[in-house]
């Protein structure tokens, strides 16, 4: 069976020609599908015939979300060449890292990026250059190539993304995505996420991250629906387009950090939500405060787990579980294996934490270039994630955090979510995040930094005060700092190792 996911524009394309595939909302474009595909055509001939993009030759994009990327996305899987999606966030000697290690035969750019993508192409001997937009070379070669005449022949294990990790944790790493992995999520999302032909997604995320792309982009075009791009996230404007019958949007996704912003503004309170049928929630621990926020405003939201690397769900929770089991990622989405493990590789008992260990053919075959990292991260197959996590007596799973985030005071364990979950409940707080810092009398403790919500009040004492009254003396972070906001990477995660650098010298002297 020749297998190229692709294939689906060309699908809907016949069955459904007219129906619109996707809208630009800052350029005020949308396509048909049999328009996005003739443009797709078009694009693939024109970067095979006219700039020579073979099999397996790699294609960047640099640029704030628009549906140029998506066509690239689909036109370099028509081809066999692998799509790399850049974050737009990053600095020059960032991007240089993540070229180097790639090396693009084309860098695919807005105007907005234009210096970045051109310094980085320069440094890094990208041979070409495309500008998105008007009047750029993107839109002239789109305009002047006839469609591709023959698609390559490619199968679910041919590698058609290369995605970098969020960088979290370190320097991101290239999770080699395949056909079939981007296939097997959109079949494990469809069900559990309510994805089908009458679907209309407002995609905030960005689209260089699993989460913008697969949660829900490309289940969503996979299954013949509609999805509407923003360029750059804006809570107001998001709650505006929900809010409005005419948009018809029924599919939301957001990391935490998008549903705070959207629940912190004033047009959160009267933005009718009734049309919302699935609010998917990922990417970082969720506090539980923030998901009764929503559920009071009639949402439930659902929280899902995954990864670059596991392209991306694995766990999501079903809506109809999702007040009841507040706080869990819900169950192993259809196609997909989990285990929790003891360090010493067998298997926890039910409640008992271990690291979530993952498998099924939505997980990658490895990192682009870094064979260290591939032997480490994999035991038979089985992708070791480095997430806390336990399971309770109904199957259902519970991301405690990050191994790596973990730290111990006095001999005991602290996962900071859960702390980070107790500061949430006091309503003065807009952002909190705990960090371990060293400490000569316990080893570590906990230093909470937090930021108070504009016009609100809160001191070191009521902090003190509320985590005395529902933490063990243990997890009390011992340290308060008070910020204007926290430092988030380009996909809205708190970036811990900023915090840390911050914070931890400080705390020693
Ligand atoms: P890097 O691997 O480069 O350090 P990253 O791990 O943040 O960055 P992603 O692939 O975007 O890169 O994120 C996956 C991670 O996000 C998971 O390993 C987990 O730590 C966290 N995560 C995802 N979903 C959840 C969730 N529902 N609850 C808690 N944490 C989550
Ligand atoms: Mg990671």
């Amino acid at each position: 069976m020749a297998v190229r996911y692709y294939d689906w524009i060309i699908h809907h394309g016949r069955r459904t020609p007219d129906k619109v595939a996707v809208i630009d909302l800052a350029s005020e474009r949308r396509f048909t599908y049999s328009q996005l595909d003739g443009r797709v055509s078009r694009l693939a001939s024109f970067l095979r015939h006219s700039l020579n993009v073979a099999r397996g030759d790699r294609v960047a994009v640099l640029a704030l979300n628009t549906t140029d990327t998506l066509e690239v996305q689909f036109a370099c899987g028509r081809l066999g060449a692998i799509f790399v999606p850049l974050n737009t966030r990053l600095t020059v000697p960032e991007l240089q890292f993540i070229t180097g290690d790639c090396a693009p035969k084309v860098m695919i750019h807005d105007t907005d990026l234009a210096e970045t993508a051109l310094s980085v192409a320069r440094l890094c001997n990208i041979p070409t250059s495309l500008l998105l937009g008007p009047g750029g070379s993107y839109e002239a070669g789109i305009a002047a190539a006839k469609p591709l005449a023959r698609a390559e022949e490619v199968t679910l294990d041919d590698v058609s993304t290369i995605m970098y990790t969020s960088g979290t944790t370190g320097h991101p790493k290239g999770a080699t995505i395949t056909h079939g992995m981007t296939f097997w999520n959109c079949v494990n999302l469809g069900g559990p996420a309510c994805i089908g032909p009458s679907s209309v997604l407002l995609t905030v995320l960005p689209l260089f991250h699993t989460g913008g792309l697969n949660c829900y982009t490309n289940p969503v075009l996979h299954a013949g629906g509609t999805v509407m791009i923003m360029r750059v996230f804006d809570p107001g404007i998001a709650l505006g387009l929900i809010n409005d019958p005419a948009q018809g949007i029924n599919v939301f996704f957001g990391v935490p950090a998008i549903y705070q912003f959207m629940a912190q503004h004033p047009a959160f309170a009267t933005t009718d939500l009734s049309r919302l049928i699935v609010g998917g929630v990922g990417g970082a621990p969720m506090p539980v405060p923030l998901l009764k926020v929503w559920e009071a405003r009639g949402v439930a939201l659902q929280q899902g787990y995954g990864m670059t690397e596991t392209s991306p769900a694995v766990l999501v929770l079903d809506r109809e579980d999702a007040a009841r089991k507040a706080g869990s990622a819900g169950k192993p989405v259809l196609h997909t294996e989990v285990r929790i493990v003891r360090p010493d590789g067998s298997d926890a008992e039910i409640g008992e934490l271990g690291e979530l260990w993952v498998k099924g053919p939505n997980i990658t075959p490895g990192y682009w270039n870094r064979p260290e990292a591939n032997k480490t991260s994999f035991t038979d197959g089985w992708l070791h994630t480095g997430d806390a996590t336990r399971v309770d007596e109904e199957g259902f799973y519970y991301i405690v955090d990050r191994w790596k985030d973990m730290y111990i005071s006095g001999g005991e364990n602290v996962y900071p979510a859960e702390v980070e979950n107790v500061l949430h409940q006091l309503n003065a707080i807009a952002e909190a995040a705990v960090i371990g810092v060293p400490d000569a009398q316990w080893g570590e403790v906990g230093l909470a930094i937090v930021a108070v919500k504009p016009g609100q009040k809160l001191t070191e004492a009521d902090v003190f005060a509320h985590c005395t009254a529902n933490l063990a003396r243990f997890k009390c972070p011992r340290q308060i700092r008070f910020v204007d906001a926290l430092p988030r990477n380009a996909t809205g995660k708190i970036h811990k190792p900023t915090l840390r650098k911050e914070f931890s010298v400080a705390s020693e002297v």
